[in-house]
């Protein structure tokens, strides 16, 4: 059996990290099973869809390198794979559950549907919901609301004795009782429209779904779907519905964590590989201690039996590690060419990327490299050399443990070490010692004398290591900037 599995978004929002962990399993799966993953567009709710939703749908699997084997742009033998252009299909299958007396007609208005649940209410009737009043018209019933001309929605026919099962490969057997199944939802709409459950229903089983991954989330929508299968008389595919992703509170991972959507992600400057590696880790490993995986890596040996029963944990430090790691493994080259739009959006180059600026940012990559956690973090790292704003506030130059004096002190003698030991042409080692040196004369440690050299140079507490700042910035414009830092110093 070929096993094919659909990522089945609705593009009401932008691609989140849950959505994406949720292709990016069922991506895994189907390649490591030489099955086919499937890309369905579920936009049935007309009300919530946008434009802007579903092409960020389809950059973000673009940018993650997610290619579908079927699904809208590339087509495929089970098209359309936009629901919004199936719904005559529904139509017809709705119509044939009422032909087999598995589903049927409903008139009511919504104002008696209103009445019907403020009665509820009052009377605190334990049964909630539709009360079935259209399950049995008769033929002259009917004939007769449809000569008034309402148009009915269709409803599934629940039993409202018995129970449901299904199973689910992480969660086992999950049964409800059927009377807690909703009262014969509507699966058709009376504008024609299909519900989530229908269509689903439907699409899943003529494209020939295997395994259904999807979010936790889907759990209760299980058993009414079970029904549905076996209204139509279906073999429902296998379920495996994934853990929940968490923020480290415990909480389900919101905006209140931090960014969420992949497009912030990405703008930040997360690199793609950093993303697919990461986010397969929250609710998956392979063992207790690989933590790296490619992309082709994961599309060989990721398993569904190594999917966890637990929540996953997503952690933005974690992915910060992560996206690190990945930055230093970048080419010089690639990262150069990964950070100039960074550059070009802060001013620090132009649009056109000239010759020169080109050579120019290759030179700062190796400095930079190893201090980027994002890529958008090129920016201030180097905006010293591009941009030169004084930090006048005496207090961002004094370190924990040192005061104003021991700072003018370390700054004053520090400067003369470092000036004199570059123009003698003295290695870095070296001239580091002497520094260090200087904090222990000064009694005070060895980053009161390197924070405030380094705030005087860069303007700024985050920086490039030391000498690489200086080579960068040059020997005339860094002996400029360590004197004004010592005359503010004294004169204010
Ligand atoms: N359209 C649903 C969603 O947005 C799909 C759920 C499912 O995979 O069945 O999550
Ligand atoms: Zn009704």
């Amino acid at each position: 059996m070929e096993v094919r599995v659909r990522y089945a978004p609705s593009p009401t929002g932008l691609q989140h990290i849950g959505g994406v962990r949720t292709a990016l399993f069922n991506y895994f799966f189907a390649k490591s099973m030489g099955g086919k993953f499937i890309l369905r567009v579920e936009d049935t709710d007309r009300e919530r869809y946008s434009d802007e939703s579903l092409q960020d749908l389809y950059d973000t699997l673009d940018w993650l390198g997610i290619k579908w084997d079927e699904g809208p742009v590339v087509g495929g033998p089970y098209g359309p794979y936009i629901q919004s252009e199936r719904f005559e299909l529904y139509k017809e299958y709705a119509e044939k559950l009422v032909k087999d007396g598995k589903a049927y007609y409903c008139y009511c208005t919504p104002e008696r549907l209103e009445k019907v649940r403020q009665e509820q209410i009052a009377s605190k009737s334990d049964y909630q919901g539709y009360d079935r009043h259209c399950a049995n018209l008769t033929d002259e019933e009917r004939a007769d609301l449809e000569a008034q001309g309402i148009k009915p929605v269709i409803r599934l026919r629940v039993p409202t004795e018995g129970k449901t099962t299904f199973h689910d490969v992480l969660m086992g057997d999950i049964t409800r009782k059927n009377k807690d199944v909703s009262p014969d939802p509507i699966l058709l709409k009376s504008d024609g429209f299909p519900t989530y459950h229908l269509a689903n229903v439907i699409d899943d089983h003529l494209m020939g779904i295997t395994h259904i991954m999807r979010a936790q989330e889907w759990i209760p929508s299980g058993p009414l779907h079970i029904l549905l299968y076996e209204a139509f008389g279906w073999e429902p595919p296998i379920y495996c519905h994934l853990p929940m992703v968490m923020g480290k509170d415990g909480q389900k991972l919101s905006k209140r964590h931090g960014s969420t959507s992949v497009r912030d992600f990405r703008a930040k400057g997360y690199l793609p590989e950093a993303i697919i590696n990461y986010v397969t880790m929250v609710g998956w490993s392979l063992d207790d201690h690989t933590e790296f995986f490619s992309k082709e890596d994961l599309e060989k040996c990721f398993k569904i039996e190594n999917i966890h029963k637990a929540p996953g944990v997503f952690d933005y430090k974690k992915l910060d590690w992560f996206n690190g790691q990945y930055i230093r493994e970048c080419s010089d080259e690639r990262l150069a060419s990964l950070c100039t739009p960074y550059l070009q959006e802060a001013g620090f180059i132009s649009k056109e990327e000239t010759e020169e600026e080109k050579k120019l940012v290759l030179s700062l990559i190796p400095s930079v490299k190893e201090r980027m956690k994002v890529l958008s973090d090129v920016v201030p790292l180097t905006s010293f050399l591009f941009k030169d704003e004084p930090v006048t506030d005496k207090a961002v130059y004094i370190a924990k443990g040192s005061n104003e004096e021991n700072t003018l002190k370390a700054l004053d003698e520090g400067s003369r070490i470092l000036l004199s030991g570059l123009k003698e042409g003295k290695a870095e080692a070296e001239i580091e010692e002497e520094l260090v040196n200087l904090s222990k004369t000064l009694e005070i440690k060895v980053n009161g004398v390197f924070q405030p050299i380094r705030v005087a140079i860069t303007n700024s507490t985050v920086s490039l290591p030391l000498f690489d700042s200086i080579r960068l910035l040059g020997l005339d414009e860094t002996e400029r900037r360590l004197e004004r830092a010592i005359k503010n110093f004294k004169e204010n």
